[in-house]
Order: C-alpha cells, then structure tokens, then sequence
C-alpha cells in the first residue's frame, strides 16, 4: 500500500464533474416516434433460442422489439450498418455519453468515424426499476458478452455456446461469411434485461437475478439500416453463473415492425459524424 498524503481527504472531496454533458446530444422527437410506433404494423418475426442467437434486418424508420417469452431470459445484442459491418454499436461511447445502463429517449451510437444514433430506444417496460440498494440497473454497456476466452482462461474450459459464439455463428449464418470472418465483427453489447453494476467495496463488476418477466419488452427505432443479431445467454436470467449449460434459458423474441407511409413525415436518417477526419494533417 502506498503511503496517503497529508491532504488525501481533501483530494477525495472534490465533487466530480460530469465527463460528457450531453444536454447539447440532438434530441430525438420521442412523440413522433411514439405516433409511429401507434400505427406500426409486425413485420418480421425471429426467436432466439436459448443458448443461441437469431439475426434481423430493419430499415432506417422501422422499430424492433425484443420480448422475453417463457421465463426471465437475458440478451446480448450487436448491431451493424446493414450496409457497412464496420460501422457498429459503440457501447464504450454509448456509455460515456448516456450512463452505465440505457432505458427510453436514450440512444446506441456507432463507432468512429461515424459516431452517430443508430437506434433510439422508445419503449422499456423495465423503466421502473432504476437504480437498485446496490448500486445495480438494467440493459447494461458496462459488460461485454460471455465468451469461451475468458471461460477458457479462468476455467480452462471449451464451451461453444457463450453470447460472443452465438452472435459469430448468427452473423455468419446472415451473411454467408464463414466463422473466421464474422468473427472480428462481433462486438461489446448492450446487454438487454441483465440487471448488473460494480460493487461499491470492490469496483467489480457483478449481475443479480434479471427482475425481466414474460411479456417484457424493449422497442428501438432503427435511425440507420440495420443488421442485428441478438443471443439468449446461456446465464438464462444471470442470477447465478453463465458460460455453461446450468443455468435455466429461455427463448428471446425479436419483432420487426413497420409504420405507416407517411407516418415519419419529414424524419431523416441521421448523417455520420462531422469530423473532418484530417486528424491535424
Ligand atoms: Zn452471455
């Protein structure tokens, strides 16, 4: 242990300052998204199943929704720019900008040198839970996705159906790419449902029993093109261990739905980033 400073108390007390103010983010008109929500009519429906992940396409001005059927399931999604897969969803910059965990009227940026929305979230049925006694909240950018590395580095195990395998082989599945080459476009999630946090003693990261119910549900408007691909982790509710077979998993539902013509008026997609790019040269 280094040894404290005479002032060290009074260096803890200054009052932290807020990294990214973001009353200045363009405001999505949540009341125009919601009239075309109204009118929207299903779509497109896919189910992941448990231990395993499913893959959706949704047009710029469409919404999906995600919906736990059969028990308290969690999801860890990834989505692309369904026309550039480099352009992805940024949870580090998602979580900068709006906090640990994300609920309605906030939205999941994309990476550089894009950085712009690429889905806005407009309905949580999960709103009402906020911050838990221990610090604890829902759909988190905090984690990353179970993955058999970590697994095989901390347990020496070779388990095939983490997040991060389900979402290489829906990627793929998808796109005709093989394994090797979906892979490095699976990316940190947003962790749908999962209830996590960092403990206050300790600063690690933990998860609790997911307060997700059947009937649940999360509903983003897709503000670009979209490919997605969502996993029904095998930590079912992620209440006790993940990266195997023990937990109890249930199916995750993914529901495309399409507004009426005219419904958007004059809404555009939102153009990336401003930046010039020339990064001082
Ligand atoms: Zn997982």
């Amino acid at each position: 242990m280094t040894k404290p400073p005479p002032d060290a108390e009074a260096r803890r007390a200054v009052p932290p300052v807020i990294c990214y103010p973001n009353d200045s983010l363009p405001q999505p008109d949540l009341g125009l998204y919601g009239q075309a929500l109204a009118g929207a009519e299903v779509t497109d429906t896919v189910l992941a199943p448990p231990r395993d992940a499913c893959a959706f396409r949704v047009p710029a001005g469409s919404f999906f929704r995600i919906t736990s059927v059969d028990g308290p399931q969690v999801g860890d999604l990834n989505l692309w720019n369904a026309q550039d897969l480099t352009e992805r969803f940024y949870s580090g910059k998602t979580r900068a900008l709006h906090g640990t965990h994300v609920t309605t009227g906030e939205r999941l940026w994309s990476s550089f040198p894009h950085l712009r929305p690429m889905a806005t979230i407009v309905e949580d049925t999960l709103g009402w839970y906020g911050i838990d006694g221990f610090g604890g909240s829902v759909h988190d950018v905090i984690g990353t996705r179970c993955d058999p590395y970590t697994g095989n580095l901390l347990a020496d195990s070779q388990y095939h159906h983490c997040c991060h395998s389900n979402l290489v082989r829906a990627l793929a599945d998808a796109t005709g790419m093989t394994l090797k080459e979906a892979e490095p476009h699976v990316h940190d999630v947003l962790n749908v449902f999962m209830c996590t946090g960092f403990t206050r003693d300790t600063g690690q990261y933990f998860m609790k029993a997911s307060p997700v119910r059947p009937g649940d549900h999360l509903t983003l408007f897709a503000e670009i093109d979209l490919l997605g691909a969502l996993s029904a982790c095998p930590g079912g509710d992620c209440s006790s261990e993940h990266s195997s077979d023990t937990a109890a998993c249930f199916p995750l539902k993914v529901e495309v739905l399409t507004p009426e013509a005219g419904a958007l008026s004059d809404w555009q997609s939102p153009q990336r980033n401003g930046y010039d790019g020339s990064h001082g040269r």
